[in-house]
């Protein structure tokens, strides 16, 4: 076997064609330059020659890889969430807007049956304060009249008992119209 026979690692790429390649050398495994037979580093890339530094770059490659493809699913998840979010909070806006909304037109509407209700009560008393003037001017009473005006004013006292429930503030009231009538 003589030194133009010796085998050498065939690899891709090589430059076994070059003129300066003699048979001292070998391929780099990584950029496929020849080096120094038995270098431990390739002096174009200053990679390691040996298989367990071949094989772990392969490795931290796929773990770079898989480590990229993990922080885009988790980006991708993100984002999702991001866009629920959004849409939850629009909605819970909304739903807020539309609440108050309704809340005010609620109050408004309480507001307007609590003025509507004194406005009838004082209509209310108005016309018992009338009816009951009416009947005590007049100057003489009919046995038929004086009946009519009791049961007219026990209607009236029916509906002054419905405008003013309490009956001390009904009896008040009640005191200061016959006050009224009397002219004292
Ligand atoms: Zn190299």
């Amino acid at each position: 076997m003589s030194e133009t026979d010796l085998p050498f690692v065939e690899h891709p790429g090589n430059k076994t064609s070059d003129p300066e390649f003699t048979k001292s050398q070998v391929i780099c495994r990584h950029c496929a330059q020849p080096i120094a037979q038995g270098a431990k580093v390739c002096h174009y890339c200053s990679r390691s020659q040996s298989r367990f530094w071949a094989f772990f770059d392969r490795v931290a490659i796929l773990i770079s890889i898989a480590l990229v493809a993990l922080a885009f699913m988790q980006f991708i998840e993100a984002r999702r969430e991001r866009v629920a979010a959004d849409q939850a909070l629009a909605e819970a806006t909304d739903a807020k807007d539309r609440a108050e909304l309704a809340a005010r037109k609620a109050q408004e509407a309480e507001h307007n049956v609590t003025t509507l209700n004194e406005k009838l009560r004082q209509q209310i008393l108005s016309m018992i304060t009338i009816s009951y003037m009416t009947l005590e001017s007049r100057a003489a009473w009919s046995v038929h009249s004086q009946k009519v005006a009791k049961e007219i004013k026990e209607e009236m006292g029916s509906l002054l008992a419905y405008v003013i429930p309490d009956s001390q503030e009904r009896s008040h009231w009640m005191d200061n119209l016959e006050r009224r009538v009397s002219g004292k």
